[in-house]
């Protein structure tokens, strides 16, 4: 898979569901409504979605979501798909999860062949963690990173820079994270979806945890690349990777090489734009494998060049009507 710009295509990033058993603040608003569940892929439809993509080339799956591990069975679906590890087609299957659940399922996930986990972790204060995620508990997603570990996986920390809120805790994350073996990569807060609260509040520039962290550690230029739009800098006094994603303040559309696929099917060729493929239509209509093949390719023959997020500040709308929990973080 080409893109008119001559980007490989080699990434799928799969929501599984728009559920999630968080809430949190810069994600979703308090009152969700989820989606029917006849809009959603089944998890057969998934796979088979997923396997098209393996079939034209992608090397890396990443399931996410809302919460992927919250997902009925989804086990099933990890289970199915790692018969791509197995043939050599597919190089990486791995997730992004909340923690909550990942005590219960790194083993099982380990055994089929996940190697890296990124869990997301925006504070170290337990209260405050119940605040930003509405309802979570830090003490579980400890415990389920630290699981991960234990059953041989990588374990990256997500965090979500956010003024006023964790802004001061970014030099105890890098030592967290040292400690405990972990990389960490600082987000920026991105204008997808509504939510109960102010954008432009939460909005802390991630070039500015950056020379702040430069102040007190050592952070040392890194050519570490993991397919994704973060760029990664050694720290020398803990030898673990930190990576910041500053999708507002810098572009990383050039390199791009994924795609993304809701859990109701859609795939949009950039995060940042509106432009999608109805695939669940494709399925449901009864298309047979080289269908389903060529309607991918058209899609990918639609990836835009780039994308152009703004926080509005006169209107303080999102960029994107979507939430991330529905396009999959
Ligand atoms: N539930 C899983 C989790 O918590 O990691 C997977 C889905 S979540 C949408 C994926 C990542 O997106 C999380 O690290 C989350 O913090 C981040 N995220 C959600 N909304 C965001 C936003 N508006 N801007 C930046 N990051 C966001």
């Amino acid at each position: 898979m080409i893109d008119p710009f001559g980007r490989h295509i080699s990434y799928l990033r799969i929501s599984v569901t728009d559920r999630c058993d968080f809430r949190c603040v810069y994600c979703m608003a308090e009152e969700m409504t989820f989606l029917p569940k006849a809009d959603v892929l089944t998890l057969e439809e998934i796979d088979r979605l997923g396997s098209a993509f393996v079939r034209l080339g992608a090397r890396k799956l990443r399931l996410t979501g809302g919460e992927p591990l919250v997902r009925k069975n989804v086990m099933s679906l990890f289970e199915s798909l790692s018969r791509h590890l197995k043939s050599g087609a597919l190089e990486e299957l791995t997730l992004t999860t909340n923690g909550s659940r990942l005590a219960e399922f790194a083993e099982p996930l380990a055994r089929l062949g996940v190697k890296r986990v990124n869990v997301s972790i925006d504070t170290l204060d337990p209260a405050k963690f119940t605040e930003i995620t509405r309802r979570g508990k830090l003490d579980k997603v400890i415990e389920g990173a630290f699981a991960a570990r234990e059953a041989g996986m990588k374990v990256k920390v997500n965090t979500v820079a956010l003024r006023g809120v964790n802004e001061q805790e970014m030099d105890d994350l890098v030592a967290w994270c040292g400690r405990e073996g972990f990389d960490l990569c600082v987000i920026e807060t991105m204008p997808l979806g509504e939510i109960d609260a102010d954008r432009t509040d939460q909005y802390l520039p991630v070039s500015l945890v950056r020379s702040r962290l430069a102040a007190r550690w050592t952070l040392e230029e890194s050519d570490k690349r993991t397919g994704g739009p973060a760029r990664y800098v050694r720290v020398a006094e803990t030898g673990q990777y930190v990576g910041f994603i500053t999708p507002l303040t810098h572009n990383f559309c050039e390199s791009c090489n994924r795609v993304r696929l809701t859990c109701t099917g859609t795939l949009f060729m950039c995060l940042g734009q509106e432009d999608s493929a109805d695939l669940r239509a494709v399925l449901r209509q009864g298309a047979d494998d080289a269908g389903l093949d060529a309607a991918i390719r058209e899609a990918i023959s639609r990836k835009p060049k780039g994308h152009d997020f703004i926080i509005d500040r006169r209107h303080n709308r999102p960029a994107l009507g979507r939430h991330m929990s529905v396009t999959g973080g």
